[in-house]
């Protein structure tokens, strides 16, 4: 677990500049801040562009996610990881909400054939942080986590797993940085 990859990646994504660490030092991990912020952009981009929702509360997400099939992908001429984006919609107080990590995850099902996720490096929520505290933990966070309905799908998708980086931005400023277990944790699912 201390030296699974993700646990590396998130290590060197939380940090601003080149990691001098000796352990990072056979792997070129110079851009992976720019990776965070990249995320951030999409995510903010999905919920501007593609947010629907009456009460203008609009929502993106982004996920970083890798291939079981590098080689192939190379021989194809793309890059073995992806970024998926997706956004949210609610119609109305009565209408039903689709969150925009559900969107990310029927992407990545409905992609397997061209491309075979294999795991989420990293998942970017970005929107403000709810004024009522957390439905099913009851706790207030300075950024917007995701909901109940989606901790528990991401949960369950294979593709996600405990060291997968959740990064969640809001438009104000504030950030944390935590790993999906982390999530779990804090909100008494682990
Ligand atoms: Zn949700």
């Amino acid at each position: 677990m201390s030296t699974s990859f993700a646990l590396l990646f998130m290590r060197a994504i939380a940090l601003d500049e080149r990691p001098p660490l000796r352990f990072l030092q056979n792997r070129d991990w110079s851009g992976l801040w720019q990776i965070r912020e990249h995320l951030i952009l999409r995510a903010a981009n999905a919920a501007l562009h593609r947010g629907r929702s009456y009460r203008d509360f609009r929502v993106g997400a982004a996920a970083y996610v890798t291939c079981r099939k590098p080689d192939l992908m190379r021989s194809l001429g793309r890059t073995p990881q992806h970024i998926y984006t997706g956004a949210n919609w609610k119609l109305g107080p009565d209408e039903r909400n689709t969150c925009a990590e559900q969107e990310i995850v029927a992407q990545i099902r409905q992609n397997q054939h061209f491309f075979p996720a294999r795991r989420i490096l990293a998942l970017t929520v970005y929107g403000s942080p709810q004024d009522e505290p957390d439905a099913e933990s009851g706790i207030r966070t300075p950024t917007l986590h995701p909901c109940r309905h989606c901790r528990r799908l991401l949960r369950e998708i294979p593709e996600m797993r405990p060291d997968t980086v959740i990064i969640t931005a809001s438009p104000d400023g504030p950030m944390e940085l935590m790993s999906f277990a982390e999530l779990l944790r804090i909100h008494g699912m682990a």
